[in-house]
């Protein structure tokens, strides 16, 4: 059955449900709630609902619950809740398992949305969050109290590919019976091998390579049955952010060929990582697969393969990047990343622009650095096109 497929097929038929019509692609199930055939069964449905039982969509969706099964058993967990955006799932997650009085332990290079969940919305209703530079293990090690609760952590940091020791820092979590809390985007779904090291909640925004087309947005919180529907479920259903059965069918669809998608982009991004590492236009490239990258023997142990995201930090500051930047022809200019369009980002004055200078500085932002999200170009194209960029500046 299911449990033996590869990895390829799962994601193909895993989790498949038929109408009595029969239809070959997954239907979308449109509609807010369901019809109960008599008083008694909407009685007992609300009692409790079984497999396959569903009452009002922001509980739970036939099209969604395919989308769940199809992560979980892709991701190696035993379930997963879907939910609107990458957003929702991880405000989502860390909201339904904590309190007041908690503590959480955060790496400090994140996301700016997960930075302002855990900096300014979480301490306001008392949960107390130290954050550390997740590649130092003395400062997870200094920062774990017998009161923590949770770590988080994105397991390669966004713009500036450092990679964290999963395993290790879960070691030390545990130790003091922390959950471990991964946003798991830039390691992505198909080279992720967070539970084997020892991940408890691994969340994805969808909206990167799950759909990979940069259509809708989307997220997953992944994690143990129990986890997912008596921590996860009660919180998201009560509070709002369900996924559009619309959105899960597109994510399904995504899900079909994210493995041929992700390959191809990551093999991509180490050839170009190769071809411009040398130029002297550049202070570095930044990719894991890079023999270079400061964590590259790491970042190999712990996934199949090193991303679809590179750095480039540009001598000369600000200027040469917007000259490097407006002079793409294939790339484009915005701010997605895991889409099959190789996306260029100046993280400094867009994604991170609300960081104050030294937080910058700290975090390896610099004003000449791009972030490459590489799509399904032809390779030698999108060399061309960055060497074109280079000079320009
Ligand atoms: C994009 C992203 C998010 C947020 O996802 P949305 O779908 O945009 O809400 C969270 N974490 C990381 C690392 C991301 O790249």
């Amino acid at each position: 059955m299911s449990d033996d497929w590869g990895k390829r097929t799962k994601l193909v038929h895993h989790g498949a449900r038929r109408s009595q019509y029969g239809e070959v692609a997954e239907a979308i199930y449109l509609t807010q709630g369901f019809v109960y055939p008599d008083a008694e069964a909407a009685e007992a449905r609300f009692l409790q609902s079984g497999a396959d039982e569903f009452i009002y969509a922001r509980y739970g969706n036939p099209t969604v619950a395919v989308f769940e099964e199809r992560i979980a058993a892709l991701e190696g967990t035993e379930d997963a809740f879907a939910t609107a955006s990458g957003m929702a799932a991880v405000s989502g997650a860390l909201t339904a398992m904590l309190r007041a009085g908690d503590h959480v332990v955060s790496s400090r290079a994140l996301f700016g949305s997960c930075l302002y969940v855990l900096e300014e919305v979480l301490t306001r209703y008392g949960v107390v969050v130290t954050f550390v530079d997740g590649t130092d293990l003395d400062q997870w090690r200094a920062a774990l109290r017998p009161d923590t609760k949770a770590v988080f952590l994105e397991t390669i940091s966004n713009p500036t590919l450092e990679v964290i020791d999963l395993k290790s820092v879960a070691e030390l979590a545990h130790g003091v019976g922390a959950l471990v809390v991964v946003d798991n985007v830039f390691a992505t779904p198909v080279f992720s091998r967070a539970v084997a090291l020892g991940a408890d909640v691994i969340i994805y925004s969808a909206t990167k390579h799950i759909d990979g087309q940069g259509r809708a947005l989307g997220g997953v919180i992944c994690g143990t049955r129990d986890f997912i529907r008596k921590t996860v479920e009660p919180f998201m259903k009560h509070t709002g952010g369900a996924l559009s059965p619309f959105n899960a069918w597109i994510m399904l669809n995504g899900l079909t060929t994210i493995d041929l998608r992700v390959r191809a982009q990551a093999a991509s991004a180490q050839a170009i990582a190769q071809a411009l590492d040398a130029d002297p236009r550049l202070a570095r490239v930044i990719y894991p697969g890079l023999e270079n990258h400061p964590q590259h023997a790491l970042a190999r142990a712990q996934m199949d393969g090193f991303g679809t995201v590179l750095a480039l930090d540009l001598k000369g500051g600000k200027e040469a990047a917007f000259r490097f930047l407006n002079a793409l022809q294939v790339a484009v200019i915005s701010n997605n990343l895991g889409d099959a369009r190789s996306i260029v980002t100046h993280p400094a004055t867009t994604t991170h622009q609300r960081l104050p200078d030294d937080l910058k500085q700290t975090l390896g932002i610099t004003p000449g650095l791009i972030r490459l999200s590489v799509g399904l170009e032809d390779t030698a194209d999108l060399i061309a096109d960055l060497r074109r960029g280079l000079d320009m500046i």
